[in-house]
């Protein structure tokens, strides 16, 4: 339930628990005008005429919180809602006693005076605990009233079914909570791990990504290839025709990159116009295969829709990981191997033969 509502609203953060509030509230507030308006006729029968009397007024006090609630004024009904259960509560507790269980709304309104926001939360706390006190004085001074009215016999069911219903916003608020803080978390980890204009892994966030899917290929003694990839003369290409087509054509590119990888392979947004792409189960030779397909598609690839004679270009480094071979010494030789592509005219794809080679033994091929 507390899901469906979140996915109702579709804000974030504090926008978005205040909605489900707003949600929540209502739909209480409609069900306790019900209650009350059903309790004028039942203390009228039992013979507790001033109940029947504060119950109008508690009916008075839902109805003009619903109005409020749809003017907008959530929290002002809130109020309104919260004083009404203070007072109901302890003019009940006075005239039937304790056995019936009135007093334990006072635990759920101190809870929701918590999640309101637009208090402050010393504010919050003082009410919420003005609230608990007023619970333990009504024992001080109502625990001898004794109920004195007719169908005395359904004492436990009332107090049952009271400690139930009040129970009940408190579960539901709490579990509110705890589901936003989850889905916030959730928001949060890929907000803090993605880059926000290609969506791919950034850096800080890949390393742990790599060294796992690293650890994953040794044990399944399957091999890892590493590969650097970078735009050709994209400098070029943002100072001719502007920074924005700049961005749609890093997204473009980034989208073909992806649609080229399997599900199992990473593709990180190492830099600027510089990506690592992670080729899983995947040996050098066959490596060598898919990037060079990839980097001809590119070649050839519309690289933005309102550039049809644009032609852009990516130059590719790749290194099978050795066994035992640190992340960083493969990021350097892959990185050695992307440069000699660039050395080598660009739109190629230079592979490091082996890890003990240095780096002027590399094979360039386009
Ligand atoms: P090379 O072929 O040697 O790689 O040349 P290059 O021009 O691609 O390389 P250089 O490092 O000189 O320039 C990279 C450019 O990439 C400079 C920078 O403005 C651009 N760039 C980096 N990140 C972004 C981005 O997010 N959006 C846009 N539009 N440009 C970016
Ligand atoms: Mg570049
Ligand atoms: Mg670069």
């Amino acid at each position: 339930m507390i899901k469906h509502l979140l996915k109702q609203s579709k804000q974030s953060g504090l926008e978005e628990i205040e909605q489900v509030k707003f949600l929540i509230i209502s739909k209480i507030a409609y069900f306790a005008l019900v209650v009350h308006a059903l309790l004028i006729p039942l203390f009228a029968h039992v013979g507790a005429i001033t109940l029947a009397l504060v119950n109008i007024l508690s009916v008075v006090a839902w109805g003009s919180g619903i109005f409020l609630i749809k003017q907008g004024l959530t929290s002002l009904a809130l109020r309104v809602f919260c004083l009404e259960v203070l007072i109901h509560a302890v003019v009940v507790c006075a005239t039937l006693g304790l056995d019936l269980g009135f007093q334990f709304y006072l635990w759920t309104i101190s809870c929701i005076l918590m999640i309101d926001y637009q208090l402050s939360l010393k504010r919050a706390a003082l009410y919420s605990l003005l609230m608990i006190t007023t619970f333990a004085l009504l024992y001080i001074f109502f625990n001898d009233v004794p109920y004195q009215y007719t169908y005395p016999q359904l004492i436990p069911y009332v107090h049952l079914t009271n400690i139930i219903i009040a129970g009940l916003p408190m579960v539901y608020a709490i579990g509110l909570i705890r589901e936003i803080t989850l889905s916030q978390r959730i928001e949060l980890t890929e907000m803090a791990s993605r880059d926000p204009l290609t969506k791919l892994y950034n850096r800080r966030f890949a390393k742990k990504l790599i060294l796992a899917t690293y650890r994953k290929s040794i044990e399944a003694e399957q091999s890892l290839c590493l590969v650097m990839a970078d735009i050709d003369h994209f400098k070029q290409i943002n100072d001719t025709y502007g920074h924005d087509k700049g961005d749609t054509i890093l997204v473009n590119i980034t989208q073909a990159i992806c649609e080229f990888l399997n599900e199992t392979d990473i593709a990180v947004r190492w830099g600027g116009e510089e990506f690592l792409l992670l080729l899983d189960n995947t040996d050098e030779h066959h490596g060598l295969q898919k990037i060079e397909a990839l980097r001809e598609h590119i070649a050839t690839l519309d690289a933005h829709q309102e550039l049809p004679n644009l032609s852009v270009t990516m130059s590719f480094g790749l290194i099978e990981w050795q066994p035992l071979a640190s992340l960083e010494s493969m990021l350097q030789q892959a990185d050695a191997a992307l440069y000699d592509s660039k050395d080598a005219g660009r739109n190629t794809t230079t592979v490091v033969k082996a890890f003990c080679l240095q780096l002027d033994d590399t094979d360039a091929v386009n």
